[in-house]
């Protein structure tokens, strides 16, 4: 085992006992970088020169006696969180070159912990995917198989956390784009709930449903990054001020007491065997542990895809509005305003999102809005509700995070469709604004790594973390590394 394959609490009690030095870690990490990064293509910007210079603030500040959550560790931002002075493009050609002026909150809060940020992570573009082909810049390959995708649209952050280039990173989650690339990539991922943590620096994609997780190679890891996270900013009228609880110190290994319900919606037609196989075989070991099983219902769930893409492409036809080459990033001149306006669009943005763009016109345009748009927002409440009633009965809900396992880059690109029914099981946590972890379950006939998805009520990321633990703490699929 070498520096790189430690988790972040095995790496922080090296760096506290003195046994490395943040500098050794983050050259170690760059080294791993330099290494894999050409087969993964998981980065859009390395930052190795900062890297270094945080690394060795963060020793110095260690030789003061001064201790911090995440002093010196290595981790990856997903190129939609803005980094001030670091180029981030939401791996969109229409935003190259853009250089923000201020960081993100939840990446600052990072920072004042004392991570160092080892660079800017792939992405599709404007994080709508699910496979990382539809960013701008180049496909990310999963490091357990190069000629399949990492999942999307944290699918950069996934691989390098699977590929050992970082010990942790950011991800966002619109529609399942946490969970989804950390099932596909055999690690664990965590979207917490709507206002949990701070959108603030965060590019918009559809702004009632984003949320930044944590992706990391155990669940403590990824508890310790969104407590740092998380909390009430004064920037984002929509961050909750709620307490944070310190999650790790509600961990225990066993589950008595802990009342998981199953879904029976979620073991449909079309699921890939060893998914459903891998998924029961789980629930089985959470009854093993103590938790008491009960099937629940949540009858809305079909319904799921097309209230996403009623909303979510609304969303953001509005928020994307703002890129018109004259504040942001890339810009190409026309004869007058307009014509620069529809050339820089027309040819900074990529077809994916443009079909949102026209799908979410359409669906707010006065004679269509009640007959999409409203509806939609009426179905999101049946949605909602379905969630109320089960964890009335339920303290988390056990299902898979995805209906199969990673396939092949190229397999569905022509098939918007396809793509959009691999968030199902994802998507309906975000209209209900509720929490959800991905952990590794198993392997499927591709030894792809399959996720098993534990939700959570709102602001109740305690539940699934302490469930998502017990669970990992007694198995070992956590433990596996792809050979790169
Ligand atoms: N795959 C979904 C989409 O394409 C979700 C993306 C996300 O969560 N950002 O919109």
């Amino acid at each position: 085992m070498t520096l790189t394959d430690w988790t972040i609490s095995e790496t922080l009690a090296r760096l506290r006992s003195r046994e490395i030095s943040a500098v050794e870690l983050t050259q170690a990490y760059l080294d791993r970088i330099s290494a894999v990064e050409p087969k993964v293509n998981a980065f859009l910007t390395v930052t190795g020169e900062q890297a270094l210079q945080q690394a060795k603030a963060a020793d110095s500040l260690r030789a003061q006696g001064e201790d911090r959550p995440l002093l010196g560790v290595p981790l990856g931002i997903k190129d939609v969180l803005c980094t001030e002075g670091v180029s981030t493009t939401a791996g969109s050609k229409i935003l190259k070159g853009f250089v923000p002026p201020f960081t993100a909150t939840s990446v600052q809060r990072l920072f004042g912990a004392g991570a160092v940020m080892l660079g800017k992570m792939n992405t599709d573009e404007f994080a709508m995917g699910s496979s990382t082909e539809n960013s701008g810049y180049h496909v990310t390959h999963n490091p357990w198989d190069l000629k399949r995708i990492p999942g999307g649209s944290s699918g950069g952050s996934a691989a390098a956390v699977a590929a050992r280039m970082v010990a942790g990173a950011l991800g966002t989650d619109t529609g399942g784009s946490v969970r989804q690339p950390a099932a596909m990539c055999g690690i664990v991922g965590i979207k917490p709930s709507y206002g949990r943590v701070s959108r603030y620096g965060l590019i918009a994609f559809a702004s009632s449903l984003d949320q930044v997780g944590a992706m990391a190679r155990s669940v403590e890891d990824a508890a310790l990054i969104l407590e740092v996270m998380a909390g009430h900013d004064p920037l984002d009228s929509t961050s909750m001020n709620v307490p944070v609880p310190n999650y790790r110190a509600g961990m225990r290994s066993d589950l008595k007491g802990v009342r998981v319900g199953v879904p029976k919606e979620y073991f449909i037609e079309g699921i890939e065997a060893e998914v459903e196989a891998s998924v029961r075989a789980a629930i089985e070991h959470l009854k093993a542990l103590g938790a008491e099983i009960r099937e629940v219902s949540l009858p809305h769930t079909a319904y799921g895809i097309p209230i996403y893409y009623l909303i979510a492409p609304a969303e953001a036809s509005a928020n994307l509005a703002r890129f018109e080459g004259v504040r942001y990033g890339a810009r190409i001149e026309g004869a007058d305003m307009w014509e620069s306006y529809k050339t820089t669009r027309g040819r900074g943005f990529g077809p994916e999102v443009k079909r949102r763009i026209m799908l979410g016109t359409y669906a707010l345009s006065a004679g269509y809005y009640d007959a999409y748009y409203l509806k939609a927002q009426k179905g999101r409440t049946l949605i909602r509700q379905d969630f109320e009633k089960a964890f009335a009965e339920v303290d988390v809900i056990a299902t898979p995070t995805t209906p199969r396992a990673a396939f092949l880059i190229g397999e569905k690109v022509d098939d918007p469709l396809q793509m959009y029914l691999e968030d199902v099981f994802t998507i309906t946590v975000n209209l209900a604004g509720i929490c959800g972890i991905s952990l590794p379950c198993g392997k499927d006939v591709n030894q792809m790594p399959i996720g098993l998805q534990l939700l959570g009520p709102a602001f109740g990321e305690e539940k699934i973390l302490h469930a998502a633990h017990a669970y990992e703490q007694s198995t070992d699929w956590h433990k596996r590394a792809p050979s790169l």
